[in-house]
């Protein structure tokens, strides 16, 4: 298999515009859930790349639960998620969610994002697995690790193999947190295959007080990286507010998680 460790030996690294996933540098993919306005993608990109962010995200095609929520801002989202990154020079890791915005997204992203609820939706990541830009792949809500891993094979064999993998948490019979976040599949991961893996505390938890711990934890666990969502006034958010961090709470676990990865 292409994404194993026994068809590669050597961690993959992958370097968009000097920017490097998978290396010694712990790479922070963090802002909002939605984009949903440039003055809020400013405002959010201005302090994490204060706190030495490099990668900015947020969703215009939104995958919701509800038909009647907040669906995203699609292409207007992406130009001001695209301003805001390119005025830090930050780079940008945004959500695809149909093959038909394939050339919309891919003209102002420089990662896909592939979601939990399309990890398993082929033909999109054989579009993915076609082109050039990398691709973060999210583990589907029910998916094991085989799955997982197996899906990103899908974007492999089609010619791709720039892929970062994410933990977002599984569906367990626990619902006091919105998801189990499995930290165990970060060595797991590491030991069957070459690829990143980064963790989203965020998803993989859906409560305030467990996403700085569990980031924490995920370096610990060897992650490459993290993806925390941030707004500047939770309480207005327009998606995902209960998960998310404050600018203020954000360089609070920024300056933990630094702690850890000199450790580790
Ligand atoms: C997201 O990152 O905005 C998102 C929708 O995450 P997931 O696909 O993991 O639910
Ligand atoms: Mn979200």
């Amino acid at each position: 298999k292409l994404v194993s460790r026994e068809f590669k030996k050597e961690d993959t690294v992958i370097d968009i515009k000097g920017v490097k996933i998978g290396g010694k540098e712990l790479a922070v993919m963090s802002g909002p859930c939605s984009v949903e306005s440039l003055e809020q993608a400013h405002t959010i990109a201005l302090k994490t790349s204060a706190k030495g962010s490099k990668i900015l995200r947020g969703g215009a095609y939104k995958p919701r639960t509800s038909p009647y929520s907040f669906q995203g801002m699609g292409p207007e989202g992406l130009i001001y998620l695209r301003k805001a990154a390119d005025e830090f020079g930050m780079i940008v890791v945004t959500e695809l969610t149909d093959p038909r915005d394939l050339d919309i997204v891919s003209e102002y992203a420089d990662i896909i994002q592939i979601g939990a609820r399309n990890m398993q939706n082929f033909r999109l990541l054989h579009e993915v697995g076609a082109q050039e830009k990398p691709v973060l792949l999210k583990r589907g809500m029910s998916a094991t690790i085989k799955e997982f891993l197996l899906a990103a094979e899908h974007i492999a064999k089609e010619g791709n193999s720039n892929i970062i993998l994410c933990e977002r948490g599984i569906r367990t019979f626990e619902t006091y947190t919105r998801n189990t976040l499995d930290l165990a599949c970060v060595p797991a991961i590491k030991s069957l295959s070459h690829l990143p893996i980064i963790v989203d505390p965020s998803h993989g938890t859906g409560r305030i007080e467990c996403i700085g711990p569990m980031a924490l934890a995920a370096v610990a666990a060897g992650a490459d990286g993290l993806m925390l969502e941030v707004h500047p006034n939770p309480d207005e958010a327009l998606s995902d507010g209960d998960q998310s961090l404050t600018p203020d709470q954000y360089c609070e676990v920024i300056d933990k998680v630094e702690i850890i990865a000199k450790a580790v």
